[in-house]
């Protein structure tokens, strides 16, 4: 087997803008880009779009901005195949003066009936082959009813090609199962196989690391790069990833496209972390690496050649990782379009930024995603909270004794003179016993009034973001509700 690193190192990602990329996709730009800049290579961004009947509007809108959130930067594209048609079909004109291919005029009807016949027989779909031994005269006769033909590859009969992976060794493939691929299709554009083979040769790419779904085309493309008299780029077929049932990863699984984690409030460098350890590893037990780190470790060798399985719950114990090690107003920045968009409409814009770095501050060691953040933290930013009397009360109070504590608590608090957490906390802890009541209620009972919820940053921090007056408003609100119930 050639060595990895024979010829200066040139990767590319090449994704079909047919959807949204999703982590296998993404999985695969980044194992390119670390294998660039580990080695000192370069990246190679290429559109694959000859597929027009399945192109997603702003599906390359979307890559682009996958790669760029991830910091997956490129050092040469973005290339579009759409604008290549020439080259493919100047080299598949070579292919067949050389007698590599030949036209095939089968109808779409005729080729349906065959898949058709063959799924009956439970054999694999495959082209019989009819075009390839047409005589010149049947060739003429339909060249000249005014059939367009697609292009096919003259597949060997006999014999296999063997591919060889600098992941999973040496994989033999038989001819017998390959079939007559097409190279171009009737609207002109190539498929897959050829604009796939001919741009990875056009531009010197050194190495293919991609999803082991593409293991199957290999050989096909293998035999092209033959025909054409093209060394082959050395392939790395990266491993599948799966959920935790082993299953192929899917939706069902709650994987998502990339964007979908943006939006959901990932940082990028978790993501990043958590997409370079699918199929890839240090050793059996580091999990947290930066970016630097991955690009000073990555290699091929590390590379598994079994499925990777997605842990959702890993990649948010990872992203409440990377939430921390963030400075505070590194998270305050990245945490204020996350507010901006997702507090409700009647807290007024913009946000103080004072203020927020002041709840910020009391949130970031709790959120696991900066989507969470709105959510944690309203109650900081509206004016009144809402709750039942059910929730004020907990398990331990009854309406009277809720009614004394709160009423003592006011009383006790419109003297305090600085609202800071520990001179609250000096105030109200003693206040308990006062009231004959467990710290344990007591506190839950404040919360409660203060926050509209029974989970939220520590009660004295929380009341002093909050400030004396907002407090006291909330506490006479508490009182008021519960007088209304008694
Ligand atoms: N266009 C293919 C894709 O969407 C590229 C596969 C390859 O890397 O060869 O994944």
């Amino acid at each position: 087997m050639h060595s990895e690193l024979e010829t200066p190192v040139r990767v590319r990602f090449a994704p079909s803008p047919t959807g949204h990329p999703h982590l296998g996709n993404i999985r695969a730009a980044l194992f390119n880009w670390l294998f660039a800049r580990h080695h000192g290579g370069k990246f190679v961004l290429r559109i694959e779009d000859t597929d027009v009947a399945r192109k997603v509007e702003g599906a390359v809108d979307t890559i682009v901005g996958s790669l760029r959130w991830l910091g997956l930067d490129w050092d040469e594209g973005p290339y579009f195949q759409s604008q290549r048609s020439a080259t493919y079909r100047d080299i598949a004109h070579r292919l067949l003066q050389e007698g590599h291919t030949y036209s095939c005029y089968c109808s779409a009807e005729r080729l349906e009936a065959m898949r058709q016949e063959q799924a009956k027989r439970k054999q694999p779909p495959r082209y019989d082959r009819r075009c390839r031994n047409l005589s010149q005269q049947e060739r003429a006769q339909l060249e000249a009813s005014g059939i367009t033909p697609v292009v096919r590859f003259k597949t060997p009969h006999e014999g296999e090609t063997t591919v060889h992976d600098l992941i999973h060794g040496a994989v033999a493939f038989k001819h017998a199962t390959l079939d007559d691929f097409v190279l171009l299709k009737s609207d002109g554009y190539p498929t897959y196989h050829l604009a796939n083979v001919i741009d990875d040769h056009l531009m010197a790419i050194s190495h293919v690391l991609r999803g082991v779904e593409w293991l199957s085309s290999t050989p096909r493309h293998v035999l092209l790069y033959g025909a054409l008299d093209w060394q082959p780029p050395l392939f790395a077929h990266l491993p599948m990833i799966l959920g935790p049932d082993r299953a192929k990863l899917s939706k069902r699984h709650g994987a998502a496209t990339i964007i979908d984690y943006q939006e959901q409030g990932y940082l990028p460098e978790a993501m990043v972390n958590f997409l370079a350890l699918l199929g890839w590893s240090l050793d059996d037990h580091t999990e947290l690496l930066t970016r630097e780190e991955l690009i000073e470790h990555f290699s091929l060798d590390r590379v598994g050649k079994t499925g990777a399985i997605f842990d959702k719950d890993k990649l948010e114990w990872m992203n409440g990782v990377y939430m921390r090690r963030l400075s505070l107003d590194e998270f305050v920045g990245r945490a204020l379009p996350f507010l901006d968009r997702g507090l409700p409409e009647s807290v007024q814009r913009p946000l103080d930024e004072g203020y927020v770095h002041q709840v910020m501050s009391l949130i970031q060691e709790r959120a696991r995603t900066l989507a969470e953040v709105p959510e944690l933290t309203d109650f900081f930013f509206l004016d009144d909270v809402q709750y039942d009397t059910d929730l004020l009360l907990g398990k331990d109070l009854d309406t009277q004794s809720a009614i004394n504590a709160i009423t003592t608590t006011l009383h006790s608090l419109q003297g305090v003179a600085h609202w800071d957490a520990s001179l609250l906390e000096a105030v109200l802890r003693p206040l308990a016993k006062e009231l004959g009541l467990s710290t344990r209620a007591f506190f839950g009972l404040l919360r409660v009034a203060v926050t509209g919820r029974t989970a939220a940053p520590p009660l004295f921090q929380t009341m002093e973001v909050l400030g004396q007056e907002k407090c006291l408003r909330r506490l006479s609100a508490a009182l008021q509700l519960l007088s209304g119930s008694s």
